[in-house]
This record gives structure tokens, C-alpha cells and sequence, in this order.
């Protein structure tokens, strides 16, 4: 079987270095160019801190596509240069799998545009750690059959953002899948404001912020006399890679503009 030729942007930032390990380590990817601003001319195996790969770190991404002809191309960039990457790889007809942040509704809508017209597909996902994706998923399910719950997010102390995007798009699942969570039946008084978290509809949305930590979220269900907890944990950036891996091999069946990784895992 010939194998996918992926180029990596962003080949040398926390994330990109995994996906370029996992691109050389998978025996189905063949990797073929690494772009970045940083280590240019580098052998990016060396990089990452594996075997040489043969491949050097270039800056320009649109002369990478055109001297390496990948199939695929793998971003984890900075949302100030995604759509730049993105226009430049689906207008040389690459497909894109794209795990930077940052990515609007109007972006998506010209995404959905340019795989029209150059004929490339396109994977945006906000979320690749699958264990997280099965995780709303079930809490979806649960959501059904208890009336009252409460999310507890918690993540490293440099995030700036709460509560997390995994957790509100977590809420809306409950809600979509039930409506609105029960009225707690008790009048209760905050002695210390926002101590009850954040409201969404009902459910309660608490963040945790602590060095130690990285990406974690817990979704507890009360129902008469049980509870149900759901509680997914993302130890390393390697949580990661399972879902980049299936994307990649996935994409090019996959037509047009795809948003979010749950579509290529359940549909
Ligand atoms: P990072 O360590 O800052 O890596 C980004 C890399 O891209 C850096 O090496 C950066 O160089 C480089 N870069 C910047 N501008 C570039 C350009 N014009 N051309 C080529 N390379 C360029 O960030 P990270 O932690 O890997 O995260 C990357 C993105 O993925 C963020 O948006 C993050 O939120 C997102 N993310 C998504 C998921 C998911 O599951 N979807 C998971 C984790 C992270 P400089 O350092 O010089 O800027």
C-alpha cells in the first residue's frame, strides 16, 4: 500500500513535535516536509530527538508543498497564521487536517469554499484527544436519565481561558440531548460569590486552575441515591496523536469541509 505523504507546519512547536514522531513511527505516513519559523534548515528527526528523518525544517510553506507534494498537511501553528496555511495547502490542492485554535465561523465558511473549489478536503478539530470526544458522547447519553449535573474542568495554571471550550461544548451536549437541567428545589444563598461556578441553562461549570495539572474534566450526574461520574484526563500531548493519526488516514474520503474529529470517529 503506498503510504500518505504528510508535511507537518508548525513541526517544531509542543504539539507539532509529536505529530512529526508519530508521522515517522506510523508505517501507513511517510513523512515528507516539516515547515516552521524556528531550527530552519534542520533535520527535523533531530529535532524531535529521533532518527534523522531526511527532511529539513523550511520556513516557506507554500515552496515546501511545491517541492514536496504531500497529500496531507498537518497544522499546529498560532491562530494569527492558520488561515494563511490553510489557503496556501487546500489552493495547492493538499488536504489539511488542522488542530490550531482560533478558527472562526465566517474561516470555516471560506474553508467550506476553497475545498469547493480546488477539490481538497479539510478536518478542523478543536478537540483530538478521542478520550475526551467519548467523554461528551457519554455524558450526551447520561444526560437522559438524571436530571441535575455539574461539570468540574480543570487545566494547568498558564491557560487563559474558563471555563474550558471542552467543557461548554460538554454543556450544550447535555442540554441538546435533554433540555434544560432541573430546577434545584431549595433556595440556596452564595456566602462567597461564584463558590456554586458558573450556570449554563442548569448545569453548574466549575474551573480548576493549578500548575501540576494539565487537561482535565469530570462530569458528575446525581440522580435518587446514585451518581454517576464521567471523568476524562489528558496526561501529555501524546493524547493527542491517536486522533491526528485517524484524521490523516481518514481525510482523503472524506469531501469538503469536516468540523470537529467526533464526525470521523461516530459517523
Ligand atoms: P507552539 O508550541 O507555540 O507551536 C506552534 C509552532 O508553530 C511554533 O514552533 C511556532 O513558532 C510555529 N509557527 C508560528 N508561526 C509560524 C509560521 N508562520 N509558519 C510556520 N510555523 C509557525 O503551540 P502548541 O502548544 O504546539 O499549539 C499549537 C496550536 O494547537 C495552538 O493553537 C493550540 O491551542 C492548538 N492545540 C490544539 C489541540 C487540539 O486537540 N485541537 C491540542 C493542543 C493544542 P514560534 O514559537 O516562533 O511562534
Amino acid at each position: 500500500m503506498e503510504k500518505i505523504r504528510v508535511l507537518v507546519s508548525g513541526c517544531c512547536g509542543r504539539v507539532g513535535q509529536e505529530v512529526v514522531k508519530m508521522v515517522m513511527k506510523d508505517a501507513h505516513m511517510q513523512l515528507v516536509g516539516a515547515v516552521d519559523q524556528n531550527q530552519i534548515g534542520k533535520d527535523i528527526g533531530v529535532v524531535v530527538g529521533a532518527d534523522a528523518a531526511g527532511v529539513p525544517v523550511e520556513g516557506n510553506l507554500a515552496e515546501a508543498i511545491a517541492n514536496r507534494k504531500p497529500q496531507v498537511m498537518v497544522d499546529f501553528t498560532t491562530p494569527a497564521v492558520v488561515m494563511n496555511n490553510i489557503r496556501t495547502a487546500i489552493g495547492a490542492g493538499v488536504h489539511v487536517v488542522v488542530g490550531t485554535t482560533g478558527i472562526s465561523q465566517s474561516d470555516l465558511e471560506e474553508i467550506r469554499g476553497l475545498c469547493a473549489v480546488h477539490g481538497a478536503n479539510a478536518l478542523i478539530a478543536p478537540n483530538f484527544a478521542v478520550g475526551a470526544l467519548l467523554m461528551m458522547r457519554f455524558a450526551a447519553m447520561a444526560a437522559k436519565y438524571f436530571s441535575q449535573v455539574e461539570i468540574i474542568e480543570l487545566h494547568h495554571d498558564r491557560k487563559l481561558d474558563a471555563p474550558s471550550g471542552t467543557s461548554i461544548k460538554t454543556a450544550e451536549m447535555i442540554l441538546a440531548a435533554r433540555g434544560e437541567a432541573a430546577e434545584r428545589s431549595v433556595g440556596e444563598e452564595e456566602k462567597i460569590k461564584g463558590v456554586r461556578g458558573g450556570e449554563m441553562n442548569g448545569v453548574h461549570l466549575h474551573s480548576v486552575r493549578l500548575p501540576g495539572l494539565i487537561a482535565h474534566q469530570e462530569v458528575i450526574f446525581g440522580g435518587e441515591g446514585q451518581i454517576l461520574t464521567i471523568r476524562h484526563d489528558s496526561l501529555s500531548r501524546e493524547s493527542f496523536m491517536p486522533g491526528v493519526a485517524l484524521a490523516v488516514k481518514k481525510i482523503m474520503d472524506r469531501p469538503g469541509l469536516t468540523y470537529g474529529l467526533e464526525h470521523f470517529l461516530f459517523d
